[in-house]
């Protein structure tokens, strides 16, 4: 925390606030380190087994653990903040803490751990589901009466156990099939499930604004899953054409259907799932389809010219194929797409466009990805007048900017979500400024899909990592036409979800596709009734439950549910309830609601509250846990000790930054944290930094071969450089040092540093001759140079081959040393405080309250709150 001699000054960076009034005595070895914890937990669980039984401590997030289920989800799928829920409302209101539960449904397992078992139901009573809260039967179920009856955990209710599915129980009550049926000992199960799941039609819509031909389905008829049909949609007008993203687009899509060479050289492997059907589509002012059905020689393009009106499918069949027997046709017509359309420019008409996906893949569902690089400028949601956002900033309309401007982008999400239809979106602006991702956003948002942004979009830097992204997107795990539900037993229930879901009643989330990279979270409350409200609805000698199940069809077209147990731990201590407190999952869930109140509250009002949250909290310890401690020591939790800093860095991320941030960033991170999973988000949060200059051999390099054991470390883990904390005070002139953040990655280069060193990494001798724009390293044969080739993958690797642009600044050189000082959180910067300063203050909160014995608001309104921001 405290500069080192050699330090640097601090480097170009966007302005900060620094603490007001005197400042309360922290010494450095009370700041806690998000470094240091981290490397304590992987060291806990390093050649170790995580058992999932309640009544533990479970890994981070962010830690590289070995789970194994005993009954309960692994922390990959589900994640409460608290592993002990507080057995009544009073108690968990004195704690403060948010009881929420963060949901990543599927989760990438890691290689070693056992796969989710599939369990095949052939009839109709499996899955065995409670007749009361239609529950699915799961580890924590007993049974009774010999087998015939089963006792939910979620409600209590004594269901009767079909024919078909009964079993005769041994001397525990445990039924003599435990080994053989997967859904009575683990957490996590896929049921594959018979008609009685599949996909009802949505009601129809008055005014539809999109006519798919054929006969209309009976709304009480459903649909038969079928594998899932592609759609790639390209934005052909004149500005995504200058700016060379068309090209772009074309070149990623021909990379993953049957492999490319990309720019920079990368040879893309081809990706697309063999079981699905791929279609295309390009939009300027109008709208063309293509049919390229093997058969024929070349693709034949049909136009929908009447964007304004009702949108519709003009093509039967040829419109989505296999892509293989169509290669030569598909190959053609994505080489020719840039230049076809270059002759007559156009501007672009994305609400059309996506009404043409709805018409021809409704009553089905799929996945529309759309890549799109100008504002939606004809047509329905066209825009007509740019605003002028630098003049809302900071005033009561600015929230103008973060809702869709046209209620018809709403309700494109909305239809899209309900037909089973997933939208992901590749968004890259060129020439024009203003891209309206709040319009455009609310689509992925509402459909489970995702948005990838590429601010002022330049093939060579960000063609490469969406090709990357792209790969990502076909390969992981991914399911459309879902559903999902949270249950909890009885004494608990479910309140608001946030994440990238569309939700109909206040039980169901609808989302046109699921996949590996998305998560929502739910806060729960006790459940009251009236007078009795404040007592315990807990009993703390048994478990609180929960059961997450989605509803989904896979690529291949089977029809699925995916449950998720978890059992918690009840108490009516504050004691244990903070012990097995989760900062990570906290902090995720505050982050998501946050995004969530983006449209309807200020963001130093989010701001304001997100700091008397985490003060509320930390008071709460101070009262119930530490009340005998004085009040000017700062007290922190063990379990929370990082919530100040995860809270600091939430104030500095472009979502909620207090510095001028143009609405389309702001958007794009936020929709980006309303569906991040819990590790990615901390990773995001708190960025990865570490020094180069001064590796040791047994860095990021492969064990040294032994004598006779000449292939059996292929595959052996390299040991990562330690990490540092992000803050310019380790940072030496002579060194050089690499920042991640999962979305950018920058290179720092001192301007002392030894020439050896510039050899062996970039092969010249002076600082100034280095090559500031190049995308990528050189690849030397020098030990440095390999080293940190090793490391970049490495990091890749986790990302699971998603790459991010990447940038080098060379000190007092390079505009992008401002991009580097900002990722730098415990520094003053971006609007905000230092860690230091940002925990001074929130220990000041806790002293006032305190003080005069009143909550952190209260306390705020004594003149805290509004000073430092
Ligand atoms: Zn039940």
């Amino acid at each position: 925390m405290y500069a080192h001699p050699a330090s640097i000054p601090q480097p170009p960076h966007t302005a900060g606030k620094s603490l007001q009034g005197p400042r309360a005595r922290i010494s450095p070895e009370q700041i806690p380190s998000p470094v240091e914890v981290a490397e304590a937990d992987e060291e806990t669980w390093e050649g170790k087994n995580f058992t999932t039984l309640p009544g533990g401590h479970v890994p981070l997030s962010t830690t590289d653990f070995m789970s194994i289920d005993q009954g309960n989800s692994n922390p990959r799928f589900i994640r409460a903040t608290t592993w002990n829920i507080p057995n009544s409302s009073e108690l968990a209101e004195s704690c403060q803490i948010p009881i929420a539960a963060v949901v990543q449904p599927f989760a990438d397992l890691r290689p070693d751990e056992e796969p989710v078992p599939v369990v095949y139901c052939e009839d109709d009573s499996v899955p065995a589901r409670c007749e009361m809260c239609r529950g699915y039967v799961n580890p924590w179920c007993t049974w009774i009466s010999g087998g015939s009856m089963w006792r939910c955990n979620l409600c209590g209710h004594h269901n009767h156990v079909a024919s078909e599915y009964f079993c005769g129980l041994d001397a525990n009550q445990v039924r003599l099939d435990y080994y053989e049926r997967p859904e009575l000992s683990k957490g996590t199960v896929d049921f594959e499930v018979t008609s009685a799941y599949y996909a009802a039609h949505p009601p129809p819509r008055i005014n539809q604004s999109y006519y798919t031909p054929g006969e209309t389905p009976a709304s009480s008829s459903s649909r038969q899953p079928s594998p899932m049909r592609v759609l790639f949609v390209i934005d052909v007008s004149a500005d995504a054409i200058q700016c060379g993203f068309t090209k772009a687009a074309c070149t990623a899509i021909k990379g993953v259907l049957f492999g490319a060479e990309t720019e920079g050289g990368m040879r893309m492997e081809p990706c697309f799932p063999s079981c699905c059907r791929a279609g295309i589509l390009t939009f300027s002012n109008a709208v063309h389809y293509y049919d390229i059905s093997p058969s024929r020689d070349d693709a034949a393009m049909l136009i929908v010219p009447d964007i304004e009106d009702e949108m519709y499918c003009p093509m039967m069949d040829g419109l989505f194929v296999d892509p293989q027997p169509s290669r030569n046709i598909l190959e053609n017509l994505l080489n020719s797409i840039p230049d076809r359309f270059a002759l007559t420019p156009a501007a672009s008409a994305t609400g059309a466009a996506l009404r043409c996906c709805l018409a021809s893949l409704a009553r089905q569902g799929g996945h529309v990805l759309l890549f799109q690089s100008s504002p939606c400028q004809t047509g329905p949601g066209a825009i007509r007048v740019i605003p002028e956002e630098t003049k809302l900033y900071n005033t009561d309309k600015e929230k103008q900017l973060f809702v869709p401007r046209d209620q018809c982008w709403r309700d494109i999400g909305e239809e899209c979500a309900e037909e089973g239809i997933g939208v992901t979106m590749f968004l890259g602006n060129g020439s024009l400024a203003y891209l309206d991702t709040a319009s455009l956003g609310i689509v992925p948002t509402l459909t489970g899909g995702d948005l990838h942004y590429y601010p002022r979009f330049d093939p060579l830097r960000d063609g490469r990592p969406m090709c990357t992204e792209l790969q990502r997107v076909l390969t992981r795990t991914t399911g459309y036409n879902a559903q999902a539900r949270v249950r909890c037993s009885t004494g608990l229930r479910v309140g608001a979800h946030h994440g990238a879901f569309h939700q109909r009643n206040p039980t169901d989330l609808e989302l046109g596709i699921v996949h590996a990279d998305a998560a929502f979270s739910l806060s729960l409350e006790h459940s009251s009734t009236s007078a009795l409200s404040r007592r315990a609805t807990l009993d703390e000698r048994e478990y609180a439950y929960l059961q997450c199940a989605v509803l989904y069809t896979t690529i291949d077209g089977r029809r699925r549910v995916r449950v998720l147990n978890v059992a918690l731990q009840v108490s009516a201590l504050a004691g244990n309830v903070f012990r097995y407190a989760d900062t990570d999952a906290t902090v995720c869930h505050l982050a998501k609601e946050a995004m969530s109140a983006l449209p309807y509250r200020t963001l130093s009002d989010i701001r304001e509250s997100l700091t008397e949250k985490c003060a509320s909290i930390l008071l709460a310890y101070r009262r119930n846990c530490a009340a005998a401690t004085a009040p000017s020591q700062l007290i922190l939790p063990d379990a929370f000790k990082l919530l100040p800093v995860f809270t600091l860095a939430l104030h500095k991320n472009r979502s909620l930054r207090a510095h001028n941030v143009s609405s389309d960033l702001r958007n794009a991170h936020a929709q980006r944290i309303l569906s991040s999973p819990v590790h990615t988000l901390l990773r995001n949060l708190y960025p990865r930094f570490m020094a180069l200059h001064d590796l040791t051999d047994d860095v990021a390099l492969p064990p040294p071969k032994e004598a006779g054991h000449e292939n059996d470390d292929e595959s052996a883990p390299i040991q990562m450089p330690s990490l540092m904390r992000t803050t310019y005070t380790g940072m030496r002139a002579d060194g050089i040092y690499l920042i991640d953040n999962e979305l950018l990655c920058i290179l720092w280069v001192g301007s002392r540093v030894r020439p050896e060193i510039l050899q062996d990494l970039f092969g010249i001798n002076a600082v100034h001759e280095i090559n500031s724009k190049m995308m990528r390293l050189p690849s030397l044969p020098t030990r440095l140079s390999t080293q940190l080739q090793n490391i970049l993958l490495h990091r890749s690797t986790e990302r699971h081959g998603v790459e991010i642009p990447f940038l080098i600044a060379r000190q007092n050189m390079d505009g992008a040393e401002v991009e580097l000082s900002d990722m730098l959180v415990e520094d003053q910067n971006c609007g905000a405080m230092s860690y230091i300063d940002y925990l001074c203050f929130v220990h000041k909160q806790i002293n006032v309250a305190l003080t005069n014995n009143t909550s952190v608001a209260s306390a705020s309104s004594y003149g805290l709150r509004g000073t430092p921001w």
